[in-house]
């Protein structure tokens, strides 16, 4: 059987090896999760819900041994692997609240009566990205679990430890078997056959835009359900009227964060003309100060990319480019880059349009409101984006008028289980957490009872 060694970015030692599974177990988990869809749908709601809570507390009780997979595996800090595992305990315990309350509607109709039911679809295939292991896998299965749905989860081949304990907790906390089933393997042979698969109605996908466009297609086939969450290159727009030293001082953790392997990484600062010079002298500070060290250091607020090819490729970026100001990273073994900031003028730059995917910002000056937010939408993409001015109307009326789907103002937080969160354009298709998840996992049925 095909094994992964797991390694810890941060020193480059292996931590565990991992077995890869077969299309033959894929198909085999497929099968046992569709006979388990039958007896899960028919678990009464409340029932539904007490195991999900119960599911939520058991994660809980081991917050800190899942945080501490992530710090090893993916070189995540203390407090975001902290805050990653906690966020797994708060989707379930927010989709609990889901199974009483997927309630359909009565509609008025001539000589009878009409009523909806929310049906589940049956399996669902998660797919999860490297980047945040153990939050993207929660998202969807804690509403599609919520709806009746059984779910096979392929973490990527690089992180698949948290994913693997989930799926262990949720055993312990009840769940019957094959209601949640998680599969380390290969996007080529685990991840494509949740594609293929007949039985496998939904195909829950979060990673590159490459990547999904090719499921996209793939599920047309059957016309298979699918949910895309891809790549972003996200805005921070700030005028001259906010308080810049604030922008500057909070501008290095919405981009460097996760070492910039953040889909809703705000990795192009547009900074109006008239404050561009004072706004860098307020950065440049702020990114030396960064403490880059391995986050096995609870000091360490960015740890190492995620691989050696992740790293090359960030560098790739680099070497093209000056760095106008750079941060600290250690030497020696680890997959590190520091914080680089890079003045870009020219928006054909490859700098500007493509998704670096590490800790590498491009700052670029705009002339007024309507060059800012072109600027912001000169892009396929459309995840995120920041807006700091002390003038509320235009802020809200920038965060209208650029074409994303998660926009904050003087504030960088996109992410909240109970608010609706995807992309424009080809950042994805559908939205994920928020009251309505659970819908997405669902079919909506139309009944009419003659009278
Ligand atoms: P990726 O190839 O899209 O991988 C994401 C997930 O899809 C992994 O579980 C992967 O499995 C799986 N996969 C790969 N090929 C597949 C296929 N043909 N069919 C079904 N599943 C498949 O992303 P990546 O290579 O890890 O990262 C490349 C770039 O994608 C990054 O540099 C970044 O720009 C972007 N990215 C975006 C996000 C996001 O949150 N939006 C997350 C990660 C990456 P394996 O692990 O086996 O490859
Ligand atoms: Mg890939």
């Amino acid at each position: 059987m095909d094994t992964f060694t797991v390694v810890n970015p941060a020193t480059e030692q292996p931590v565990a090896d991992v077995p890869l599974a077969t299309v033959e177990q894929a198909d085999a988990a497929i099968a046992s999760a569709h006979e388990a869809f039958h007896a899960w749908r028919a678990v009464s709601p409340g029932d539904r819900a007490a195991l999900l809570r119960r599911f939520a507390a058991v994660v809980d009780a081991h917050v800190d041994e899942l945080a501490e997979l992530e710090v090893r595996n993916a070189g995540h800090t203390w407090g975001n692997a902290r805050w990653e595992a906690g966020n797994v305990r708060d989707c379930l315990n927010y989709y609990a609240g889901a199974p009483e309350r997927l309630f359909g509607r009565q509609i008025p109709v001539a000589g009878g009566t009409d009523v909806t039911f929310h049906e589940p679809l049956g399996v669902v295939g998660v797919i999860v990205p490297w980047n945040f292991p153990m939050p993207i896998a929660g998202w969807g299965f804690a509403p599609a679990l919520a709806a009746g749905n059984t779910v096979v989860l392929k973490p990527a081949e690089l992180t698949p430890l948290t994913a693997v304990r989930l799926g262990e907790l949720a055993l312990e906390a009840g769940l019957p078997e094959h209601v949640l089933t998680v599969l380390p393997g290969k996007g080529s042979v685990v991840g494509e056959r949740f594609v293929t698969h007949p039985l496998v109605r939904k195909v829950c996908f979060t990673g590159s835009t490459d990547v999904g466009k090719r499921i996209m297609a793939g599920c047309a086939d059957q016309v298979k359900r699918v949910t895309l969450e891809l790549g972003g290159k996200s805005a921070n727009i700030v005028f001259a009227d906010s308080d810049l030293a604030a922008a500057a001082a909070s501008a290095p953790y919405a981009v460097f964060d996760n070492a910039g392997q953040d889909c809703c990484a705000r990795s192009r600062i547009l900074v109006e003309r008239s404050a561009y010079d004072e706004f860098l002298t307020h950065l440049a500070p702020a990114v030396e100060a960064l403490r880059v060290l391995d986050p096995s250091d609870e000091a360490s607020e960015m740890g190492p990319l995620i691989s050696s090819g992740q790293r090359d490729r960030v560098r790739g970026y680099l070497d093209e480019v000056e760095v106008a100001i750079a941060g600290q990273a250690p030497d020696g073994a680890g997959w590190w880059v520091p914080p680089s900031v890079v003045a870009v003028d020219d928006p054909a730059a490859r700098i500007w349009r493509e998704e670096v995917f590490g800790p590498v910002v491009a700052v670029m000056p705009f002339d007024d409101e309507a060059h800012a937010v072109e600027l912001a939408n000169d892009t396929e993409y459309g995840l995120s984006g920041s807006i700091y001015t002390s003038d509320l109307g235009r802020g809200l009326r920038v965060a209208r008028a650029v074409e994303a789907g998660n926009l904050s103002v003087n504030s960088h937080s996109s992410v909240r289980y109970w608010t609706p969160f995807g992309g424009y354009k080809q950042s994805g298709l559908g939205r994920e957490l928020g009251p309505d998840a659970p819908m997405a996992f669902t079919e909506e049925k139309n009944v009419f009872l003659a009278h």
